[in-house]
């Protein structure tokens, strides 16, 4: 059987954490060939070592070190697919959520930068070196899905608000790229996952039982979000199935952005 991804290279940043994993994972499994990009060089063999447990026969995986939030890290990254056959997909997910992230007057200047810095900037490099592969490689079609975030449709009044404001920009940045570049046949989405079972969440939660409540009575599931659940989404988004969605936050929220009173 062919996979819904085959003949197509793909890069995924944040690759060694919750979601990057999983769509790594499902992306190899549907014949796509993956660069696997994370900060973390430890995270990310971890990571390497439980693809090629769960995926033994996969085409092609590779792993690189790269922080998105610099410029020759990401021209670096994208270009070690040019002897591939350069880049068909790239999946710009690495982001942070400090835990030093909170309202208007407590959020440190140094966390609001930083913040911006991986969570913007680095999705603005990712798809700017995506493009310039995508044209140097004389592709008549690309696919770019930025991961931002539920926080940056309805607001919370549990502020995070460098975060937040940052998932904004990526959700305007996405949908002005696909208005640019949508002649050339490259399409942008956004991902727009609601809470998750994932560390960056999870860790920050802990044992909070406060915190969890004031989260968990929103959703109407009654339970977090999956990666897995999003890894689904972004093959989707990936994959020519989706050839006239551009431009989209696609939210993958169990209904959450959606819910005014949820069931008891
Ligand atoms: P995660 O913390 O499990 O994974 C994030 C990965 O990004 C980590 O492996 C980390 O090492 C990497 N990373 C951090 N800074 C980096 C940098 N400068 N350069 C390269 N890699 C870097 O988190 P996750 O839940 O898998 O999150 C992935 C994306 O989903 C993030 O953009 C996050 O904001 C977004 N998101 C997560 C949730 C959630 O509840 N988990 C909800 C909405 C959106």
């Amino acid at each position: 059987m062919v996979g819904r991804l085959q003949g197509k290279n793909a890069i995924i940043t944040g690759a060694a954490g919750g979601i990057g994993l999983e769509t790594t994972i499902l992306m190899l499994r549907e014949g796509a060939s993956v660069l696997m990009a994370d900060i973390s060089e430890p995270a990310l063999a971890k990571a390497l070592a439980k693809v090629k447990e769960v995926v033994p026969s996969s085409p092609r995986v590779e792993t690189i070190r790269c922080d998105v939030s610099k410029e020759a890290d990401v021209a670096a990254m994208v270009s070690t697919l040019d002897s591939w056959g350069g880049v068909d997909v790239i999946f710009n997910n690495a982001g942070i959520m400090h835990a030093d992230d909170a309202d208007a007057i407590e959020t440190p200047e140094k966390i609001w930068d930083l913040t911006q810095n991986i969570n913007v900037k680095g999705v603005w490099f990712g798809s700017k070196h995506a493009v310039q592969s995508f044209r140097r490689h004389g592709k008549t079609k690309g696919s770019v899905i930025n991961t931002a975030s539920m926080v940056a449709l309805v607001g919370a009044a549990t502020p995070q608000l460098a975060y937040t404001a940052s998932k904004g920009a990526v959700l305007a940045m996405t949908r002005e790229l696909a208005i640019v570049h949508a002649r050339e046949g490259f399409r942008f989405n956004s991902l727009c996952p609601a809470p998750l079972n994932t560390p960056l969440l999870q860790d920050w939660l802990g044992d909070d039982k406060e915190k969890r409540f004031r989260r968990e009575v929103h959703f109407p599931t009654g339970r977090f979000g999956e990666a897995i659940e999003q890894a689904h989404a972004v093959v989707f988004l990936a994959s020519d199935e989706s050839s006239f969605v551009n431009a989209t936050d696609f939210v993958v929220d169990g209904g959450l952005t959606k819910a005014y009173v949820t069931p008891e």
